[in-house]
C-alpha cells in the first residue's frame, strides 16, 4: 500500500513536469527566433505604399469641381463652394489649372467610407488621396468627419458677404422689364336656363 501511494506521487510528479515541458515547447520553439511583433506605440508599421487606409485631401491642390463627390457611392464627400469675384485671383495648382472657386467646406465622413478608391481617378489634380495613418480611432461619430477646409469661420463669412453683395450689385444693376397693366377680366355672363 505504501509502495503504490510512493509510485503515485512520483508519477504525478513527473506528469506535471511532462505536460509543462510540453506546453512550454511552442515557447522554446519561439524563443530564438526574432520576434514578428512591434513594440507599438513605440514602434509603428510602415504601410504598403498603395495602402486603402483613411482619405486625404491636399487642399491648396483643389479646385472644387466636385468630380469626387459625384464619384463617391457612399456620399462619404460634402462640398460646399461659391465662385470667386472677378478682381479675386485664388492662384493655381500645381499643374497650373486655375482656381475659381471658395471651397468653403470639404469634409470627408470616415464612418461612411468604404475605401473604395472611386472618388481618386476622377480628381483632375490629384488633390485627393490615400494617406497611411491607420491610428484615426475616435470616441464618437462626429468625430470621424474630417474637415480639410483650411478657411476659418470668419474668412467664410467674409466670402458668403461678398458673395451675397456682388449678386445684389448684380440685379440692381439688371434693367428692369416694362410694367405690364393687367386687363380686368370681363365679369361672368349668367347662364341661361
Ligand atoms: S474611398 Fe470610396 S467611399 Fe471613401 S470617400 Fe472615396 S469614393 Fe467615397
Ligand atoms: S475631384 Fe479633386 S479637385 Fe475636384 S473637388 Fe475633389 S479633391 Fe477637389
Amino acid at each position: 500500500m505504501r509502495t503504490s501511494l510512493k509510485e503515485n506521487y512520483f508519477e504525478q510528479v513527473w506528469k506535471g513536469i511532462s505536460t509543462t515541458l510540453i506546453g512550454m515547447r511552442v515557447t522554446f520553439g519561439h524563443l530564438f527566433k526574432p520576434a514578428v511583433t512591434l513594440q507599438y506605440p513605440h514602434e509603428r508599421w510602415t504601410m504598403p505604399e498603395r495602402a486603402r487606409v483613411r482619405i486625404g485631401m491636399t487642399y491648396s491642390e483643389c479646385t472644387g469641381c466636385g468630380a469626387c463627390a459625384r464619384a463617391c457611392p457612399v456620399d462619404a464627400i460634402s462640398i460646399e463652394t461659391l465662385k470667386a469675384q472677378q478682381d479675386e485671383d485664388l492662384g493655381t495648382t500645381k499643374d497650373g489649372t486655375k482656381k475659381r472657386l471658395h471651397v468653403l467646406k470639404f469634409d470627408v465622413d470616415n464612418a461612411k467610407c468604404i475605401y473604395c478608391g472611386l472618388c481618386i481617378p476622377p480628381c483632375p489634380t490629384g488633390a485627393i488621396h490615400f494617406v497611411p495613418d491607420y491610428e484615426a480611432m475616435q470616441l464618437t461619430r462626429r468625430n470621424l468627419i474630417y474637415h480639410f477646409t483650411i478657411l476659418s469661420a470668419t474668412e467664410i463669412e467674409s466670402i458668403r458677404q461678398r458673395d451675397r453683395e456682388a449678386k445684389a450689385r448684380a440685379a440692381a444693376a439688371k434693367p428692369k422689364a416694362p410694367e405690364t397693366t393687367l386687363m380686368n377680366p370681363s365679369p361672368p355672363q349668367p347662364s341661361e336656363s
